[in-house]
């Protein structure tokens, strides 16, 4: 292992490691969670003619008292020719707005009657929705590496967009190393435990976009660990190794990344929990593979994927790579680490003076628990001595 570098610095060289995924063309319906890799720009005006904001009656200008009811104009159905003077045409919300009139009487301000309608008098555009006003054609309504969540699925199909060009996703590699791992759903032996790190990796894998294509247990011997690697690398863009990424006896993940041919990145990170974490790059066929070694203990394994993997997933499809990040004030002191970042998982209370934020609780790496509910990771710079209740630190937003 190197010296370890900061966190900045080591999420710094695995963006400059990203080369953007090809894109594709994909049907709207299909785009939830995907990253535009083409702005979208409406062909059309929204809405798409004049129409009605009420149920009511569209009236001519300067119009009031008795009018000849003359037909009506349906969402869907418009009523066809134009308004005569001395007429109304009943009218409901979204229906078109007949030629000749200029204005719409709200059912409740109007009285109808065998054929006529009185209507008080109305200002000229009152209750018209102009075409165009939410969105002109040729305007463009989503950027190129927008998130495509509810609302911007909703805006593509307002504007007609039935398929988009969207990043391809990363296709992810998940190996989980480890003798002592388990399957959920099988029977543990002695000294054996259930892999969570399989599980929780491929969520987070998940969350920030990326096919999670592969997934496997690997044990603790250098061969199998080649092995397992030359496979994951075969057809992923990124492979994501938790455990044996120490120097013990029986870590054998940065060897065997060696071995199938990745350049070391770096190997350290002044963090914790994560120090050991390994990141490098190889190839095929020309296309870049990222390798990433993420210590074994669960809360090691997700902390460092969130500050790593998942900014090069983002970046990969050309999302903002970054989680949102601010300041809070501690709500208790934290003990220092000397050397190393702390990575705190924290409760955050949105107050009026701003976030403020407390530990989950005990903060091993191994306590797993300290995840649940965390809305955020807490940054403590290294140093002497407590950090005081009050103190503010930056902040990472997790959605976990
Ligand atoms: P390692 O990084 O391989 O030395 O593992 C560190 C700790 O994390 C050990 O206690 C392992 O048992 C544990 N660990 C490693 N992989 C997993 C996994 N997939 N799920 C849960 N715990 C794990
Ligand atoms: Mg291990």
């Amino acid at each position: 292992m190197s010296a370890p570098i900061s966190i900045d610095d080591a999420r710094a060289r695995v963006l400059e490691a990203v080369r953007p995924m090809p894109r594709e063309e994909i049907a709207s319906a299909d785009s939830l969670g995907r990253v535009l890799a083409e702005p979208v720009t409406s062909t059309v005006d929204v809405p798409p003619f004049d129409a009605s904001a009420m149920d009511g009656y569209a009236v001519g200008a300067g119009t009031k008292g008795e009018l000849t009811l003359a037909g009506e104009s349906r969402a869907g159905h418009p009523a066809g020719g134009s308004l005569a003077p001395g007429t109304a045409v009943r009218i409901s919300t979204g229906a078109v707005v007949p030629d000749g009139a200029v204005a719409v009487v709200a059912q409740e301000r109007a009285e109808e009657d065998g054929g006529v309608v009185s209507v008080p008098a109305v200002e000229a555009g009152a209750n018209i929705r102009r075409r165009g006003e939410d969105v002109k054609g040729g305007e463009t309504v989503l950027a190129i590496g927008a998130e495509l969540g509810p609302a911007a699925l909703g805006m593509l199909a307002a504007v007609g967009a039935a398929r988009v060009a969207c990043a391809r996703r990363p296709r992810m590699a998940l190996l989980a190393t480890g003798d002592e791992l388990t399957r959920p759903g099988e029977p543990l032996g002695a000294g054996r435990i259930w892999s969570s790190n399989a599980v929780a990796l491929a969520a987070q894998a998940e969350r920030a976009g990326a096919l999670v294509a592969h997934v496997a247990t690997v044990p603790d011997a250098l061969d199998a660990t080649c092995a397992a690697l030359a496979e994951a690398a075969a057809s992923a863009d990124v492979v994501c190794v938790s455990g044996g990424v120490s120097v013990g006896p029986h870590d054998h993940v940065q060897p065997a990344f060696t071995e199938a041919g990745f350049e070391e990145r770096f190997w350290g990170v002044a963090l914790r929990p994560g120090k050991p974490t390994w990141f490098g790059t190889g190839s095929r066929g020309g296309a870049p593979v990222l390798g990433f070694g993420l210590p074994g203990n669960p809360v090691s394994a997700m902390v460092t994927f969130q500050l790593f993997a998942r900014p090069a997933l983002r970046a990969l499809q050309g999302a903002d790579p970054h989680a949102p990040r601010t300041t809070a004030a501690l709500e208790e002191a934290i003990e220092r680490n000397p050397s190393r970042t702390q990575a705190v998982r924290c409760h955050v209370e949105w107050g009026s003076d701003g976030p403020r934020v407390r530990p989950t609780g005990p903060q091993g790496s191994h306590v797993l628990t300290s995840m649940l509910d965390a809305g955020a990771l807490a940054f403590v710079p290294p140093g002497e001595g407590a950090l005081a209740a009050g103190a503010r630190v930056e902040i990472e937003l997790l959605d976990l």
